[in-house]
């Protein structure tokens, strides 16, 4: 960290200042303003950048868009979802896997959804721009940085070299893969040492989908010669991904040329398709080790990276960005010791690593070029398929240690699921309303809320709701039991969920909902943190 000029134009003050204004920023400045917070976001590119990278999103981020207010299904241009299943295929197209992204997740939304990042970016910006708190400065780069112990000046830089400053308690590094504030943090990476190049082709259709043999629309082409992806990349868009072989180097692989040679096979023209792009990208695994340092903090691809195969490094950054939002919103204005921050990073490194191991094992069966090797693994694959045997249904991971009581659903993603409070019927954060919610099994439990249990949670801005027969008075009607089977199943009579979705803990008894939250009362005053 380094020493700031002294001919700055201008000197802001924040609450937090973001560093980078991509997906992660965007949503990151969303939940703040949306919550009253000062946000300065410094972004060095003076235009939103045009092209996709991310194509695919979850259910738990479905939700994440719902809570403000942009819901999948309200942006059919944008966000198509997918009901269908995805297949991994051999080179003579022989079924070797088939996984069902039918129907809806957990959090209430499809399993699966196709977007167009750069709209889905617009709208986020647009809902970012109607917020007064919040200043995004497009054209400014963040050069230097100096902390004390109470807050952190950033230094940023126009293009035609003016200078100025902003003054925030806390700086976000939103800030992607060769992030600056990571090094000012001097954090190191543990990387896992995966570098495939693959060509990424973007392509708005011209002709309609049924011209093209895409059935089903998202597979996986497990061609030793060429291994290949080819999913929707929105409405009306596809997206196919090509892996540079052994024999041939990124410059040749990146011709626009050889993307229309690699697309002809696929019945792909200049007459059925506009190619948006094609772009070369070394696809890695890798995290940061450490995430925060005083007050400076990492997310998104600042903090980690990971192959595309599952679909999963935006959703990761998004999720970021959710976990650290309500923490900061607490620790500005002192409800919270600065001490729950350290939670963030452990948490989300745990949870990160979960989704960059799966997308590298993902990896190391797709791209195999090595023929013998591919034929040895169709052999089993088909047999396998043949046999019926699936792989087992993924299991939602954890979050690491942090913020949450260690028990039977501390640390899981809570669900979401439709209720009824007598005047809407729908799903739970649109009924309730998104947050933070103790959620009890039935009326009764009230009673076991002391008075300042309850003064708790209203301080924190989270709701108490029953599951009733009849619903009103702080009680819904659980329209499909989907509730009461989640709660039976992690044997609770309450779950406690944080305003990131994630569970704080649940309670078995009533004795126990008393310590469920006295332990989280307890977290809360965790003391100022000694600065690392
Ligand atoms: C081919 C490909 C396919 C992918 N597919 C998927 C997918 O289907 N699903 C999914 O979830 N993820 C996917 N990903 C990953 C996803 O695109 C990224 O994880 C996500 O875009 C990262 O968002 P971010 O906001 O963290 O970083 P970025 O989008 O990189 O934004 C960082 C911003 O910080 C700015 N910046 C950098 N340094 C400074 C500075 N010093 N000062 C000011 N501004 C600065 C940059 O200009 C940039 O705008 C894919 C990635 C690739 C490459």
């Amino acid at each position: 960290m380094t020493g700031i000029h002294e001919d700055v134009i201008e000197r802001l003050t924040a609450d937090v200042a973001v560093v980078g204004y991509g997906p992660v920023g965007r949503l990151l400045a969303l939940l703040l303003g949306r919550s009253g917070r000062r946000v300065v976001v410094a972004e060095r590119q003076p235009k939103a950048y045009p092209l996709p990278r991310a194509v695919h999103f979850d259910d738990e981020i479905g939700r994440i868009f719902q809570s403000v207010g942009l819901p999948p299904d309200s942006q059919p241009d944008i966000v198509g979802p997918y009901d269908d299943f995805y297949e991994w295929r051999s080179a003579d197209r022989d079924t070797l896997l088939r996984l069902d992204w039918r129907g809806l997740g957990p959090s209430g939304w499809h399993v699966s959804n196709f977007f167009y990042q750069p709209s889905l970016e617009g709208i986020l910006d647009a809902k970012v721009q109607a917020l007064d708190p919040v200043r995004i400065l497009r054209g400014w780069t963040a050069v230097t940085c100096t902390q004390d112990e109470d807050e952190v000046t950033l230094e940023l830089q126009s293009k035609t070299d003016e200078r100025c400053t902003v003054t925030a308690p806390y700086v976000v590094g939103a800030d992607g893969a060769n992030s600056i504030v990571r090094s000012w943090i001097g954090s190191s990476l543990t990387d896992l040492g995966y570098f495939h190049d693959w060509l990424v082709i973007d392509l708005l259709m011209k002709a309609p989908p049924e011209q093209f043999d895409f059935s089903p629309a998202a597979w996986q082409l497990c061609d030793p010669d060429r291994p290949t992806t080819l999913v929707p990349g929105g409405p009306g868009r596809r997206r196919f991904e090509f892996m540079r072989l052994p024999s041939e180097t990124v410059e040749e692989l990146n011709a626009e040329a050889t993307a229309w040679q690699l697309m002809a096979p696929w019945g792909i023209t200049p007459d059925s398709a506009r190619l948006e792009r094609h772009t070369v990208y070394t696809f890695q695994a890798r995290w940061s080790d450490t995430w925060r340092k005083g007050r400076l903090l990492l997310a998104g691809d600042s903090a980690h990276l990971m192959p595309p195969f599952a679909g999963q490094g935006m959703c990761s950054g998004l999720r970021d960005a959710i976990n650290l939002a309500w923490k900061l919103d607490l620790v500005l204005d002192g409800r919270a010791g600065n001490g729950i921050l350290d939670s963030y990073g452990p948490e989300r490194a745990e949870h990160v690593r979960h989704f960059i191991e799966a997308s590298m094992s993902l990896g190391e069966v797709i791209c195999l070029a090595d023929t013998a090797a591919a034929a040895e693994r169709d052999v089993r694959m088909r047999a396998d398929f043949a046999a019926g045997v699936q792989p087992p249904p993924r299991p939602l991971p954890r979050l690491g240690p942090g913020l949450h009581r260690d028990d039977a659903g501390g640390g899981l993603l809570a669900i979401q699921a439709e209720v009824d409070d007598g005047t809407s019927r729908g799903l739970f954060d649109d009924v309730v309303g998104g947050g933070g919610v103790l959620l009890l099994a039935e009326p009764a439990l009230r009673e076991q809320l002391s008075e300042s249990d309850a003064a708790l949670l209203s301080d924190l801005g989270w709701k108490v709701v029953a599951l009733a027969a009849q619903p009103g008075n702080g009680c819904v009607v659980d329209t499909h039991g989907a509730y009461a089977d989640w709660l039976h199943g992690m044997g609770a009579v309450a779950a406690l969920s944080r305003p990131d979705l994630y569970l704080y803990g649940v309670a078995a008894d009533t004795d126990d909902l008393t310590a469920l939250l006295h332990h989280l009362r307890a977290a809360l005053a965790m003391p100022v943190a000694a600065m690392q």
